[in-house]
């Protein structure tokens, strides 16, 4: 006779206590009050803020923004970085300049921070959510294919979803936390559909995917730095490609497309404002100055923290793939199955110990603007969030 399978109860109990002692035991004794991720200005910041102010340059124009952008476009590999005033706007752009009109389809993660899925909606499409590979945390290649099999219409060259007959126009890939998703998966399974590929690289400039650098993994892709990201500018975004004629038609887009002229005020289209004052770029500069530095010195931190929880019996730290080199913008501890209901107390215990902890976000499709949107299978999504905290993640934290 075979026995029903039991839901059996963890075999070692987990004490919330334990993961703060070992959270303690990687950050500098002086750091009592911890954040999730903040910045600190060390470098040339401030410095470079004056000489804004001196010289009157604080607005659109002025030599930091393009002193910025060429320096997005090193680090990234590519030939083009358009600075704006969000990640939020960025990703709107991309997928606006990737041909994504009013009633379109986007697929994307629904394990992301909601800014992906609401750039979406303000490019006119609607969002259509996919699952996660617990491997990378970004969509899962195999489980996208399977789901585009099911759902998907060939017609007229485009693609449609047969359920709701709306036009899938674009996938949205996202590298979570840092960690880059198996971007030749997915850009193959794209390209058998004829689909666009929007990369959200928001959570990881400097993270690198077979060597090559994310922001350089689609034909168009987006930064965020905002005052978390690795690099902050207070707030803005930048958009970054290859192609020289989407380059231009971004500045011009962006710059209410006006026409040159000495004079005369003329615009072809209808544009946005949208570009990243010279004050923002002049932080960005000094910051981007500090991005290699600050990259091993993350790295460095989840190597202290993999060391901390080696001997933890109830989980264990994501670690990236094989073909990663994460910038490791969050750290991520992920509890064993049969451990979701220590996830409470220990961002209880965390945070009041003054350890910035933070779950997951909460996935796309549970949010209620979104509870209606087309969507496929979720149950990766859905089992990783009951398990997952991120870790105090600021680059000083590190070990000297
Ligand atoms: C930060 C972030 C964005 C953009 O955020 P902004 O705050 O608008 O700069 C978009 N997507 C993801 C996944 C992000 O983490």
């Amino acid at each position: 006779m075979i026995a029903a399978a039991q839901s059996l109860p963890p075999a070692t109990p987990l004490d919330p206590t334990e993961v703060v002692r070992r959270i303690r035991a990687v950050l500098p004794s002086s750091e009592t009050k911890v954040a999730l991720h903040e910045p600190r200005f060390v470098g040339n910041e401030k410095a470079y803020l004056v000489q804004c102010i001196d010289t009157n340059w604080v607005s659109y124009a002025g030599s930091y923004v393009k002193k910025f952008e060429q320096a997005l476009a090193d680090a990234c590999g590519v030939s083009h970085a358009i600075s704006v005033t969000s990640g939020t706007v960025a990703l709107q752009l991309a997928l606006h300049m990737a041909g994504v009109r009013a009633g379109d389809e986007v697929l994307l993660p629904a394990l992301t921070f909601v800014a992906s899925a609401n750039a979406v909606v303000h490019a006119g499409g609607i969002p259509h959510f996919v699952d996660a590979d617990a491997a990378t945390l970004g969509i899962d290649p195999v489980a996208l294919a399977h789901h585009l099999e099911t759902i998907a219409e060939r017609r007229d060259g485009e693609v449609f979803n047969k359920a709701t007959g709306r036009r899938i126009a674009a996938l949205l890939p996202v590298h979570i936390f840092g960690h880059p998703a198996d971007m030749d998966a997915l850009n193959a399974v794209a390209a058998q559909y004829g689909l666009a590929v929007v990369e959200d690289a928001t959570e990881s400039l400097g993270s690198r995917y077979k060597g090559r650098p994310c922001g350089s993994l689609a034909p168009i892709a987006t930064l965020s730095f905002n005052g978390n990201k690795i690099v902050t500018t207070g707030g803005g975004g930048a958009v970054l490609t290859s192609d020289d004629i989407l380059a231009d038609r971004l500045r011009h887009l962006t710059t209410t497309a006006k026409l040159p002229h000495r004079w005369a005020f003329n615009h072809d289209e209808v544009g946005w404002n949208f570009r990243l004052p010279n004050i923002n770029a002049a932080l960005g500069c000094a910051q981007m100055e500090r991005l290699d530095v600050m990259v091993v010195a993350k790295r460095k931190l989840w190597d202290a923290y993999s060391a901390a929880f080696a001997d933890f019996a109830q989980g264990r730290l994501f670690a990236e793939m094989p073909y990663a080199k994460s910038n490791q913008w969050l750290v991520t501890l992920i509890l064993d199955k049969g451990y979701e209901a220590a996830l409470e107390p220990i961002l209880a215990a965390t945070n009041d110990a003054g350890l910035m902890t933070r779950p997951a976000w909460t996935p796309m499709h549970l949010l209620p603007m979104y509870a209606g949107n087309p969507r496929a299978a979720l149950p990766v999504t859905e089992d990783l969030v009951t398990r997952l905290i991120n870790l105090p993640s600021s680059p000083f934290l590190a070990p000297a």
